[in-house]
């Protein structure tokens, strides 16, 4: 891990360069902010880990600049250390209430600062080792393990997420239901793991054929929705035409045979009157295909409308 990176905010030189010098002796890199507006400048510019803040300075006071990082999603967690020479109770109590980690009084003990520093910087490394593990559990939590893609619940989510905004915002959504053609035969004659396997190229085709901005996943077991926001029912067609073409083209290898499989597809045009209802149109198109001999993309016509 790269040296812990603390911001000295402080309007006095000669503080400065003292704690700038005992905290590279102890391995810290140090920045400089000679005023309250350039610390909270320098902290959007590169967040440090820890923040070492007087009070009284131009510009901005101590106060202000922790109430800017409090304020600010990116950089609320950075340990704030008031190293001040205010040293009334009510001071030491606005500082911590406001969120500082820390205070520290003018002057101060060297080994005492650093101890200190050395505190708020664990606090932020564990706080960092936290985020990053909810955003891998987040990651994991969205991830079909077979395939990488985006799982059955995540699809939904996104699939509500989109029909909302998509009647909100007034824009076409289009879906579209993928379903292995007899795959029942694949895992019969080569065997599950094999099934498994085409499964997994089936994900890389649908994946490298997708643009930015759909969202693809695994629906269940050899059914694959598209969730294609800002697309009319002819984009929507071209995208899975796209996937069954490059599917039918490459038959997959496993243990030295080759297995060529097709995919049939259903396509729909939302935002029909629920997201479920969207699927459902687009299911009914799959059947269609699948009907008119498979390895094929259908489209099916929403419900005429009751006329009184
Ligand atoms: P159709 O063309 O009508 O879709 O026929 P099909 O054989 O694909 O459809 P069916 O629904 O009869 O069979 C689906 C098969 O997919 C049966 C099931 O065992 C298999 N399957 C579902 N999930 C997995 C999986 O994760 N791995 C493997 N290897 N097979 C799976
Ligand atoms: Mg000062
Ligand atoms: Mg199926
Ligand atoms: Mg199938």
């Amino acid at each position: 891990m790269s040296s812990p990176t603390v911001l000295i905010a402080d309007d006095s030189l000669v503080i400065r360069a003292v704690v700038r010098d005992g905290l590279e002796t102890e391995g810290y890199r140090v920045v400089e902010a000679v005023d309250g507006l350039a610390a909270v400048e320098l902290c959007r510019e590169d967040p440090p880990d820890v923040v070492l803040l007087d009070i009284e300075m131009p510009r901005l006071d101590g106060y202000q600049v922790l109430a800017e990082l409090k304020g600010d999603p990116e950089l609320k967690d950075i340990p704030v250390v008031f190293l001040t020479s205010r040293d009334a109770m009510n001071d030491v109590v606005a500082g911590l209430r406001g969120g500082a980690h820390d205070y520290l009084r003018k002057p101060f003990e060297g080994a005492e600062l650093l101890a200190r520093v050395a505190a708020a910087s664990h606090v932020k490394a564990l706080q960092d080792e936290l985020q990053q593990r909810n955003a891998a559990l987040e990651q994991l939590s969205r991830a079909d393990s077979l395939t990488g893609l985006y799982n059955r619940r995540y699809l939904d989510h996104e699939l509500t997420r989109y029909h909302g905004d998509s009647i909100r915002h007034e824009y076409p959504l289009s879906v579209a239901l993928l379903d292995l053609d007899h795959f029942k035969q694949v895992n019969d004659n080569y065997g599950h793991s094999a099934g498994d396997q085409v499964l997994r190229v089936f994900a890389e085709h649908l994946h490298r054929e997708l643009r930015s901005g759909d969202v693809g996943g695994r629906w269940g077991g050899e059914e694959f929705l598209l969730v294609l926001p800002h697309t009319d029912l002819a984009g929507a067609v071209a995208v899975a035409d796209r996937i069954r073409t490059a599917t039918a083209a490459e038959p997959v290898a496993v243990d030295g045979r080759s297995i060529t499989v097709t995919v049939s597809g259903g396509c729909a045009l939302g935002p029909a009157e629920s997201p479920e209802a969207v699927v459902q149109l687009a299911d009914t198109g799959l059947y269609q295909a699948k009907l008119a001999g498979r390895n094929q993309i259908a489209t099916a016509d929403p419900p005429a409308l009751r006329m009184p």
